[in-house]
């Protein structure tokens, strides 16, 4: 047969090559809805059942794995989500029927929703669906299992079964449907496994051997004999440069020349720690505590913020820890906080704009950040900074907190209190912020500079830290710390692409914050650079 190549969207990096493996989860569906136990009894059973899983694989995962498998099982407490079900089933119909039409009309909410966070929910939905309908009929067939060199083709694929799933060594995920910024395709990276989005349908109906290249967003179906030796020469290179980088992790970042670059590690939790060695990171660059800061309650709860930076301080062991205030909004809404159905989020009330919008929480954060500092070198960085008065705004209100704990005799610690740098305004003008350090936010200043959303799969290629402007844009900032003798580093995702290091480093940066598992990578690119000296 000869070849045929099939563009998607890259949505992890790295390189997949064996047969295609296509799951019959449709069917087992259908056989569920029409043979399922009939009665209301049946459905709280397997309801239950489905709890059960969850709990069981809860217990195997921590942070964000872990926090996809947690909301799904508020959902299925939640007794307003089976309420039409057990109607339907008092109306005469089957349970099966009953619960995956109602599950159907809960999805069909989310998927109309004009935001992207809530149309992204459905997936987690569609995943509790058929997972109580497995439990239904005993049909489920169990967890995924991928054997090794397999790429898995779906139409889409859900966290749950994600997480679940077996994963052989150079297995690859084609996907239909999704997008990069889906929480399957954060699972795929963060585990290492290749994986393309949006792939013309067709694909779910190949079969036999394909190619699978997470980078470059490209399925290739029978693969000719010369495309396969250039693709184990990659793989080959691939599994050295993984060994190399995991060695790499282990020491401290320097360029062939001798010039130190700090790598410091980005988190969304504490519990993210327990499993990395703190003398493999220059600290932790960006805490991204809206991530774990997810409820009202939480928010009020001092002491609870206070162990939470305690811990991230501890594990640092004297190392420098930047924690970010709230950046909750644009794609990271908080119920009950945040502002529901704006026209545009990311141009709307988040970040510090809600912060100062909400005193009172604000300084719930700032007092804990205060008293943290008692404990190590801790820094505050505040996001979504446009305009000069938001910084002396929360300034103040950060002095009001110090001086109040000093007057009541609290042990407190004064941190540096700097801003990221992720809408164009601050990068043209850096000099207007009195900022105590600066750190470029790439994720957003991509968005903001080139006008192309974060969370739409089809105009992602047309962003990227590397354009020209972005970079400019930068090299500004990076200037300006330099003159100004404030420290200026990096703590978007660009840090962690070994690809865009070298042109960070040259427009001027010296400290990037990553993802833990790129730091090797990212260690190994900067090793193969000649910097200059001088900045
Ligand atoms: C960024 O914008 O680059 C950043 C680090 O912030 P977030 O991705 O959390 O918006
Ligand atoms: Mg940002």
């Amino acid at each position: 047969m000869a070849e045929r190549l099939f563009t998607g969207i890259a949505a992890s990096a790295g390189l997949a090559s064996g047969q295609v493996l296509r799951p019959a989860r449709a069917a087992g569906r259908e056989m569920a809805e029409t043979r399922g136990g009939s009665g209301a009894e049946a459905l709280w059973a397997a309801i239950v059942a489905a709890g059960n899983e969850l709990a069981e694989l809860l217990g195997r995962l921590d942070g964000d794995e872990a926090e996809i498998v947690a909301m799904q099982m508020a959902f299925l407490e939640d007794d307003e989500l089976a309420r039409p079900a057990f109607e339907a089933i008092a109306a005469g119909r089957p349970a099966a029927a009953a619960w995956a039409a109602a599950m159907d009309a809960e999805i069909a909410v989310y998927q109309a929703s004009d935001d992207e966070y809530f149309r992204a929910r459905a997936v987690d939905f569609q995943d509790m669906r058929d997972r109580v309908l497995a439990a239904l009929t005993g049909s489920g067939g169990g967890p995924l299992v991928v054997p090794d060199d397999t790429i898995l083709l779906a139409a889409e694929l859900r966290p749950s079964e994600f997480l679940a799933a077996s994963w052989g060594k150079g297995a690859g995920i084609a996907l239909t449907q999704g997008s990069p910024t889906s929480h399957v395709a954060m699972l795929a990276r963060g585990r290492g496994l290749p994986m393309v989005v949006a792939l013309d349908a067709e694909v779910l109906d190949l079969q036999g051997a394909a190619l699978l290249d997470g980078a470059a967003g490209v399925l290739v179906s029978e693969p000719d004999e010369a495309r396969l030796a250039a693709a184990r020469d990659r793989l080959a290179n691939e599994a050295s440069g993984r060994a190399e980088a995991a060695a790499m992790a282990a020491r401290p970042a320097v360029s062939r020349n001798g010039v130190r670059v700090a790598v410091q590690a980005t988190i969304a939790d504490p519990a993210e720690l327990d499993r990395l060695d703190p003398a493999h990171f220059d600290g932790i660059g960006l805490v991204r505590t809206e991530l774990f800061l997810d409820s009202p309650a939480r928010l009020r709860d001092e002491e609870g913020q206070l162990a939470a930076y305690r811990r991230i301080l501890a594990w640092a062991g004297g190392r420098p820890v930047t924690v970010r205030t709230l950046d909750a909004g644009g794609d990271k809404p908080i119920a009950g906080y945040t502002v529901a159905h704006e026209a545009n989020p990311f141009l709307g009330m988040r970040g510090i704009r809600l912060s100062l919008r909400h005193p009172d929480i604000f300084r719930v954060q700032l007092r804990a950040l205060a008293r943290a500092a008692a404990d190590g070198p801790l820094k505050v960085m505040l996001p979504m900074v446009t305009l000069p008065g938001e910084l002396a705004e929360a300034r103040a209100m950060f002095d009001s907190e110090i001086a109040a704990l000093a007057a009541a005799g609290a042990a407190h610690g004064r941190p540096a209190l700097g801003i990221m740098v992720e809408v164009p305004a601050v990068a043209i003008t850096p000099e207007r912020f009195d900022a105590d350090f600066f750190s470029i936010g790439s994720n957003d200043l991509v968005q903001y500079t080139c006008a192309v959303s974060r969370e739409e799969a089809a105009a992602a290629r047309l962003g990227s830290a590397a354009d020209p402007s972005v970079l400019a844009l930068i090299a500004r900032v990076a200037a300006h710390g330099r003159l100004s003798g404030r420290e200026v580093g990096l703590c978007g995702d660009a840090g962690g692409d070994p690809l865009l290091v070298p042109a960070l480093l040259a427009a001027g940066l010296r400290s990037l914050s990553v993802q833990p598992e790129l730091a090797g990578a990212v260690k190994a690119a900067i090793a193969g650079l000649d910097l200059a000296t001088d900045t």
